[in-house]
Protein backbone atom coordinates (compact mmCIF):
# COMPACT_ATOMS: atom_id res chain seq x y z
CA UNK A 1 0.00 0.00 0.00
CA UNK A 2 1.46 3.38 -1.25
CA UNK A 3 1.16 5.72 1.72
CA UNK A 4 -1.06 8.75 1.52
CA UNK A 5 2.14 11.04 2.18
CA UNK A 6 5.15 9.63 2.46
CA UNK A 7 7.45 11.69 4.47
CA UNK A 8 10.19 9.15 5.60
CA UNK A 9 12.83 10.29 2.69
CA UNK A 10 15.95 9.88 5.33
CA UNK A 11 15.06 6.44 4.87
CA UNK A 12 14.81 5.92 1.71
CA UNK A 13 13.97 7.62 -1.56
CA UNK A 14 11.58 7.41 -4.14
CA UNK A 15 13.43 6.58 -7.33
CA UNK A 16 14.16 8.83 -9.91
CA UNK A 17 12.24 8.36 -13.33
CA UNK A 18 15.18 9.23 -15.66
CA UNK A 19 17.53 6.92 -13.14
CA UNK A 20 15.08 4.06 -13.87
CA UNK A 21 14.64 4.31 -17.49
CA UNK A 22 18.88 4.26 -17.75
CA UNK A 23 19.15 1.10 -15.68
CA UNK A 24 16.67 -0.84 -18.10
CA UNK A 25 18.71 -1.79 -20.47
CA UNK A 26 21.49 -3.37 -18.36
CA UNK A 27 18.59 -5.16 -16.79
CA UNK A 28 17.42 -6.52 -20.10
CA UNK A 29 19.44 -6.34 -22.77
CA UNK A 30 23.09 -5.38 -21.88
CA UNK A 31 23.72 -8.13 -19.44
CA UNK A 32 27.58 -8.94 -20.44
CA UNK A 33 29.80 -9.42 -17.49
CA UNK A 34 32.06 -6.24 -17.57
CA UNK A 35 35.06 -8.55 -17.01
CA UNK A 36 34.42 -10.43 -20.00
CA UNK A 37 37.08 -9.16 -23.15
CA UNK A 38 34.55 -9.98 -26.06
CA UNK A 39 32.12 -7.10 -27.70
CA UNK A 40 28.79 -7.89 -26.31
CA UNK A 41 30.44 -7.41 -22.65
CA UNK A 42 31.53 -3.53 -23.91
CA UNK A 43 28.19 -1.42 -23.36
CA UNK A 44 28.49 -2.93 -19.78
CA UNK A 45 31.91 -2.12 -19.47
CA UNK A 46 31.48 1.51 -20.86
CA UNK A 47 28.60 2.52 -18.61
CA UNK A 48 30.79 1.75 -15.56
CA UNK A 49 33.56 3.61 -17.05
CA UNK A 50 31.08 6.27 -17.57
CA UNK A 51 28.73 6.20 -14.47
CA UNK A 52 32.33 6.14 -12.22
CA UNK A 53 33.34 9.33 -14.37
CA UNK A 54 30.42 11.20 -13.93
CA UNK A 55 30.11 10.67 -9.86
CA UNK A 56 33.81 11.23 -9.70
CA UNK A 57 33.15 14.35 -11.21
CA UNK A 58 30.41 15.51 -8.74
CA UNK A 59 32.17 15.42 -6.17
CA UNK A 60 35.57 16.31 -7.19
CA UNK A 61 37.26 12.76 -6.85
CA UNK A 62 39.17 11.00 -9.92
CA UNK A 63 37.68 8.20 -11.11
CA UNK A 64 39.72 5.52 -9.39
CA UNK A 65 39.19 7.14 -6.23
CA UNK A 66 35.57 6.12 -7.17
CA UNK A 67 34.96 2.54 -5.13
CA UNK A 68 31.56 0.95 -5.89
CA UNK A 69 29.94 -1.18 -2.95
CA UNK A 70 26.69 -2.40 -2.36
CA UNK A 71 25.20 0.71 -0.35
CA UNK A 72 26.12 2.73 2.95
CA UNK A 73 26.85 0.09 5.39
CA UNK A 74 29.29 -1.47 2.85
CA UNK A 75 31.27 1.61 2.61
CA UNK A 76 31.60 2.46 6.23
CA UNK A 77 32.45 -1.03 7.37
CA UNK A 78 35.13 -0.79 4.72
CA UNK A 79 36.33 2.31 6.50
CA UNK A 80 36.57 1.17 9.52
CA UNK A 81 37.83 -2.10 9.18
CA UNK A 82 39.85 -1.59 6.10
CA UNK A 83 41.98 1.49 7.83
CA UNK A 84 42.32 -0.65 10.99
CA UNK A 85 43.43 -3.91 9.06
CA UNK A 86 46.21 -1.83 7.22
CA UNK A 87 47.82 -0.68 10.66
CA UNK A 88 50.16 -2.79 12.22
CA UNK A 89 50.75 -0.59 14.91
CA UNK A 90 47.05 -0.89 16.16
CA UNK A 91 47.00 2.88 16.29
CA UNK A 92 43.15 4.50 17.66
CA UNK A 93 40.14 5.49 16.02
CA UNK A 94 38.18 8.04 17.09
CA UNK A 95 34.89 8.30 15.83
CA UNK A 96 31.64 10.32 17.37
CA UNK A 97 28.91 8.87 19.41
CA UNK A 98 25.95 10.12 17.46
CA UNK A 99 27.00 7.67 14.33
CA UNK A 100 24.89 5.45 12.58
CA UNK A 101 25.76 1.80 13.78
CA UNK A 102 26.99 1.12 10.05
CA UNK A 103 29.81 2.62 11.57
CA UNK A 104 29.79 2.16 15.47
CA UNK A 105 29.01 -1.45 14.85
CA UNK A 106 32.44 -1.59 13.14
CA UNK A 107 33.96 0.46 15.73
CA UNK A 108 32.91 -2.54 18.09
CA UNK A 109 34.09 -5.04 16.04
CA UNK A 110 37.54 -4.11 15.45
CA UNK A 111 37.85 -3.28 19.76
CA UNK A 112 36.83 -6.75 19.58
CA UNK A 113 40.08 -7.36 17.80
CA UNK A 114 41.73 -4.80 19.79
CA UNK A 115 41.83 -2.12 18.08
CA UNK A 116 41.36 0.90 20.63
CA UNK A 117 38.32 3.53 19.80
CA UNK A 118 37.11 6.76 21.29
CA UNK A 119 33.86 8.07 20.78
CA UNK A 120 33.90 11.23 20.84
CA UNK A 121 30.66 13.61 22.29
CA UNK A 122 27.89 15.91 20.57
CA UNK A 123 26.98 19.32 21.97
CA UNK A 124 23.24 19.74 23.36
CA UNK A 125 22.49 21.03 19.07
CA UNK A 126 24.01 17.77 17.57
CA UNK A 127 27.41 18.78 16.54
CA UNK A 128 30.93 17.05 17.16
CA UNK A 129 32.75 20.41 17.98
CA UNK A 130 36.27 21.07 17.38
CA UNK A 131 37.13 21.48 20.70
CA UNK A 132 35.81 17.87 21.32
CA UNK A 133 37.88 16.13 18.90
CA UNK A 134 40.92 17.99 19.99
CA UNK A 135 40.35 16.72 23.57
CA UNK A 136 40.55 13.21 22.02
CA UNK A 137 43.07 13.37 19.50
CA UNK A 138 46.66 12.64 19.43
CA UNK A 139 49.73 11.25 17.62
CA UNK A 140 48.15 7.85 18.00
CA UNK A 141 45.41 8.28 16.57
CA UNK A 142 45.20 6.55 13.00
CA UNK A 143 41.93 7.86 11.79
CA UNK A 144 39.48 10.01 12.80
CA UNK A 145 35.66 9.46 11.18
CA UNK A 146 32.57 11.80 12.20
CA UNK A 147 29.56 11.97 9.61
CA UNK A 148 28.70 14.60 7.52
CA UNK A 149 25.20 14.76 8.96
CA UNK A 150 23.47 13.42 11.24
CA UNK A 151 20.63 10.62 9.88
CA UNK A 152 17.97 11.45 12.91
CA UNK A 153 18.46 15.09 13.47
CA UNK A 154 20.01 16.51 10.45
CA UNK A 155 22.96 18.20 12.05
CA UNK A 156 25.59 18.82 10.06
CA UNK A 157 29.00 18.49 10.98
CA UNK A 158 31.98 20.83 10.42
CA UNK A 159 33.61 18.09 8.39
CA UNK A 160 36.19 20.41 6.53
CA UNK A 161 37.33 21.82 10.48
CA UNK A 162 37.26 18.48 12.23
CA UNK A 163 39.61 17.01 9.00
CA UNK A 164 42.40 19.53 9.15
CA UNK A 165 41.93 18.75 12.98
CA UNK A 166 42.87 14.78 11.99
CA UNK A 167 45.51 15.83 9.69
CA UNK A 168 47.76 18.15 11.99
CA UNK A 169 47.80 15.00 14.18
CA UNK A 170 48.94 12.35 11.48
CA UNK A 171 45.29 11.00 11.20
CA UNK A 172 43.31 10.05 7.93
CA UNK A 173 39.61 11.47 7.90
CA UNK A 174 36.40 9.69 7.25
CA UNK A 175 33.41 10.93 6.72
CA UNK A 176 29.89 9.13 6.30
CA UNK A 177 28.56 11.21 3.60
CA UNK A 178 24.97 9.28 3.16
CA UNK A 179 22.47 11.70 4.62
CA UNK A 180 24.50 14.22 2.86
CA UNK A 181 25.17 14.05 -0.85
CA UNK A 182 22.62 15.02 -3.43
CA UNK A 183 21.28 17.14 -0.48
CA UNK A 184 23.93 19.43 0.50
CA UNK A 185 27.34 20.18 -1.72
CA UNK A 186 30.09 18.08 -1.42
CA UNK A 187 33.54 18.91 -2.60
CA UNK A 188 36.27 16.29 -1.52
CA UNK A 189 38.97 18.55 -1.86
CA UNK A 190 37.15 21.21 -0.49
CA UNK A 191 36.70 19.28 2.71
CA UNK A 192 39.45 17.79 2.72
CA UNK A 193 38.52 14.17 3.35
CA UNK A 194 40.72 10.79 3.06
CA UNK A 195 37.59 8.52 2.71
CA UNK A 196 33.89 9.61 2.05
CA UNK A 197 30.91 7.24 2.36
CA UNK A 198 27.72 7.38 -0.22
CA UNK A 199 24.37 5.26 -0.77
CA UNK A 200 22.33 5.98 -3.83
CA UNK A 201 18.75 5.30 -2.55
CA UNK A 202 19.38 8.47 -0.02
CA UNK A 203 18.96 10.61 -3.25
CA UNK A 204 17.03 8.93 -5.61
CA UNK A 205 18.59 6.11 -6.76
CA UNK A 206 18.50 2.26 -6.25
CA UNK A 207 18.73 0.33 -3.21
CA UNK A 208 21.49 -1.88 -2.87
CA UNK A 209 24.76 0.38 -4.63
CA UNK A 210 26.82 3.12 -3.21
CA UNK A 211 30.56 3.88 -3.30
CA UNK A 212 33.23 4.72 -1.33
CA UNK A 213 36.04 7.63 -2.29
CA UNK A 214 39.10 6.82 -0.95
CA UNK A 215 41.81 9.56 -1.43
CA UNK A 216 44.76 8.42 -3.85
CA UNK A 217 47.68 7.40 -1.38
CA UNK A 218 45.12 6.35 1.95
CA UNK A 219 45.94 3.95 3.30
CA UNK A 220 43.32 0.48 3.59
CA UNK A 221 42.97 -2.83 3.18
CA UNK A 222 40.83 -4.62 0.17
CA UNK A 223 37.35 -4.87 1.61
CA UNK A 224 36.22 -8.24 -0.30
CA UNK A 225 38.23 -10.67 -2.10
CA UNK A 226 38.24 -12.62 -5.69
CA UNK A 227 38.57 -11.52 -8.96
CA UNK A 228 40.02 -7.67 -10.00
CA UNK A 229 37.04 -5.65 -9.95
CA UNK A 230 37.43 -2.32 -8.19
CA UNK A 231 41.22 -2.47 -9.19
CA UNK A 232 41.51 -5.57 -6.66
CA UNK A 233 40.06 -3.82 -3.59
CA UNK A 234 36.69 -4.99 -3.95
CA UNK A 235 35.78 -8.04 -5.85
CA UNK A 236 32.37 -9.25 -7.32
CA UNK A 237 30.65 -8.90 -10.61
CA UNK A 238 29.89 -5.47 -10.88
CA UNK A 239 26.10 -4.84 -10.44
CA UNK A 240 25.66 -2.52 -13.73
CA UNK A 241 22.13 -1.56 -13.82
CA UNK A 242 22.60 0.01 -10.23
CA UNK A 243 25.84 1.16 -10.72
CA UNK A 244 24.10 3.45 -14.03
CA UNK A 245 21.30 4.49 -11.70
CA UNK A 246 22.98 5.81 -9.17
CA UNK A 247 24.68 7.75 -11.38
CA UNK A 248 21.39 9.32 -12.98
CA UNK A 249 20.32 9.99 -9.69
CA UNK A 250 23.21 11.86 -8.20
CA UNK A 251 23.56 14.06 -11.50
CA UNK A 252 19.94 14.68 -11.72
CA UNK A 253 20.01 15.51 -7.45
CA UNK A 254 23.19 18.01 -7.57
CA UNK A 255 21.85 19.88 -10.77
CA UNK A 256 18.46 20.87 -8.57
CA UNK A 257 19.91 20.88 -5.24
CA UNK A 258 19.62 24.74 -4.37
CA UNK A 259 16.07 24.32 -5.98
CA UNK A 260 15.39 21.82 -3.66
CA UNK A 261 16.81 23.17 -0.53
CA UNK A 262 14.35 26.07 -1.11
CA UNK A 263 11.53 23.31 -1.44
CA UNK A 264 12.57 21.48 1.66
CA UNK A 265 12.79 24.58 3.70
CA UNK A 266 9.71 25.87 3.17
CA UNK A 267 7.86 22.80 3.81
CA UNK A 268 9.66 22.33 6.76
CA UNK A 269 9.26 25.89 7.99
CA UNK A 270 5.69 25.18 7.23
CA UNK A 271 5.43 22.13 9.23
CA UNK A 272 7.43 23.85 12.37
CA UNK A 273 5.51 26.79 12.62
CA UNK A 274 2.07 24.96 12.52
CA UNK A 275 2.99 23.26 15.60
CA UNK A 276 4.62 25.43 17.38
CA UNK A 277 1.69 27.96 16.48
CA UNK A 278 -0.86 25.43 17.86
CA UNK A 279 0.85 25.62 21.04
CA UNK A 280 2.40 21.87 21.15
CA UNK A 281 4.81 21.56 23.78
CA UNK A 282 8.02 20.16 21.43
CA UNK A 283 11.75 20.81 21.01
CA UNK A 284 12.96 21.12 17.47
CA UNK A 285 16.02 18.63 17.86
CA UNK A 286 19.84 19.35 16.10
CA UNK A 287 20.30 23.56 16.00
CA UNK A 288 20.47 25.87 12.47
CA UNK A 289 22.40 23.66 10.46
CA UNK A 290 20.76 21.13 9.37
CA UNK A 291 19.75 18.99 6.21
CA UNK A 292 17.11 20.53 4.52
CA UNK A 293 13.67 18.75 4.98
CA UNK A 294 14.86 16.50 7.89
CA UNK A 295 13.17 17.48 11.29
CA UNK A 296 13.75 15.69 14.49
CA UNK A 297 10.62 16.66 16.69
CA UNK A 298 10.42 15.73 20.40
CA UNK A 299 6.99 16.40 22.21
CA UNK A 300 6.23 16.32 25.67
CA UNK A 301 5.15 13.36 27.84
CA UNK A 302 4.75 11.75 24.91
CA UNK A 303 5.67 8.47 22.81
CA UNK A 304 7.35 7.82 19.91
CA UNK A 305 5.83 5.04 18.48
CA UNK A 306 2.59 5.72 19.55
CA UNK A 307 2.57 8.64 17.44
CA UNK A 308 3.92 7.14 14.71
CA UNK A 309 1.27 4.54 14.50
CA UNK A 310 -1.29 7.19 14.51
CA UNK A 311 0.16 8.78 11.46
CA UNK A 312 0.09 5.41 9.95
CA UNK A 313 -3.30 4.58 10.44
CA UNK A 314 -3.77 8.08 8.86
CA UNK A 315 -1.94 7.35 5.49
CA UNK A 316 1.44 9.06 6.87
CA UNK A 317 4.56 7.66 7.05
CA UNK A 318 7.26 9.33 9.46
CA UNK A 319 9.89 7.52 12.10
CA UNK A 320 10.78 7.69 15.10
CA UNK A 321 13.87 9.07 16.69
CA UNK A 322 13.89 5.88 18.81
CA UNK A 323 15.02 2.16 18.13
CA UNK A 324 12.47 -0.12 19.00
CA UNK A 325 13.66 -3.63 20.97
CA UNK A 326 11.11 -5.70 21.20
CA UNK A 327 7.97 -4.32 23.16
CA UNK A 328 10.20 -1.71 25.01
CA UNK A 329 10.51 1.62 23.42
CA UNK A 330 14.02 2.88 23.77
CA UNK A 331 15.25 6.42 22.89
CA UNK A 332 17.81 6.73 20.41
CA UNK A 333 21.77 6.60 21.26
CA UNK A 334 21.57 10.09 19.16
CA UNK A 335 18.70 11.37 21.01
CA UNK A 336 20.71 10.22 24.71
CA UNK A 337 23.70 11.92 23.23
CA UNK A 338 22.33 15.03 22.66
CA UNK A 339 20.70 14.85 26.10
CA UNK A 340 17.08 15.89 25.03
CA UNK A 341 15.28 16.06 28.71
CA UNK A 342 13.66 12.89 29.19
CA UNK A 343 10.09 14.32 29.29
CA UNK A 344 10.71 15.10 25.44
CA UNK A 345 13.29 12.27 24.83
CA UNK A 346 10.65 8.96 23.97
CA UNK A 347 8.31 11.66 22.16
CA UNK A 348 10.64 11.86 19.55
CA UNK A 349 9.39 11.52 15.92
CA UNK A 350 11.44 12.36 12.44
CA UNK A 351 9.82 13.78 9.83
CA UNK A 352 11.49 14.18 6.55
CA UNK A 353 10.18 15.79 3.72
CA UNK A 354 11.78 14.93 -0.11
CA UNK A 355 12.00 16.30 -3.30
CA UNK A 356 8.19 15.02 -4.27
CA UNK A 357 6.94 15.90 -1.54
CA UNK A 358 4.33 19.10 -1.35
CA UNK A 359 3.28 21.81 0.70
CA UNK A 360 -0.32 20.34 1.00
CA UNK A 361 1.80 17.73 2.63
CA UNK A 362 3.31 19.57 5.17
CA UNK A 363 0.16 20.76 6.11
CA UNK A 364 -1.52 17.77 6.26
CA UNK A 365 1.01 16.49 8.28
CA UNK A 366 1.11 19.11 11.14
CA UNK A 367 -2.66 18.77 10.41
CA UNK A 368 -2.72 15.53 11.80
CA UNK A 369 -0.01 15.46 14.47
CA UNK A 370 -2.45 18.48 16.35
CA UNK A 371 -5.12 16.33 15.84
CA UNK A 372 -3.29 13.43 17.89
CA UNK A 373 -2.63 15.70 20.44
CA UNK A 374 -5.87 17.71 20.67
CA UNK A 375 -7.99 14.00 20.85
N1 LIG B 1 24.95 5.94 7.26
C1 LIG B 1 23.91 6.77 7.47
C2 LIG B 1 24.17 8.12 8.06
C3 LIG B 1 22.62 6.37 7.13
O1 LIG B 1 21.60 7.20 7.34
C4 LIG B 1 22.43 5.08 6.58
C5 LIG B 1 21.06 4.60 6.27
O2 LIG B 1 20.12 4.94 6.92
C6 LIG B 1 23.54 4.27 6.36
C7 LIG B 1 24.79 4.72 6.72
C8 LIG B 1 23.41 2.91 5.75
O3 LIG B 1 23.20 3.03 4.36
P1 LIG B 1 22.57 1.82 3.50
O4 LIG B 1 21.12 1.81 3.79
O5 LIG B 1 22.88 2.18 2.09
O6 LIG B 1 23.28 0.59 3.91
Amino acid sequence: MVPLIYADNAATTRLDDDAFEAMKPYLLNEYGNPSQPYSFARPARDAIKKARQKIASLINATPDEVFFTSGGTESDNWAIKGSAFSDALYKATITSQIEHHAILNSCRTIERLGYPVTYVGASKSGVVTAQALEGLINTDTRLVSVMMANNEIGTIQPVRELCAIAHSNGAAFHTDAVQALGHIQVDVNDLGVDMLSASAHKFNGPKGIGFLYIRKGTRIEPYIDGGAQEAKMRAGTENVALIVGMAVALENNIKRIDENQKKLRELEDALINNLMSANLNLIVNGGCNRIPGNISLSFHNADGEMLLHRLDLMGISVSTGSACDGNNSQVSHVIKAIQVDKAYAKGTIRVSFGRYNTPQDAQTISAAIIKIFRT
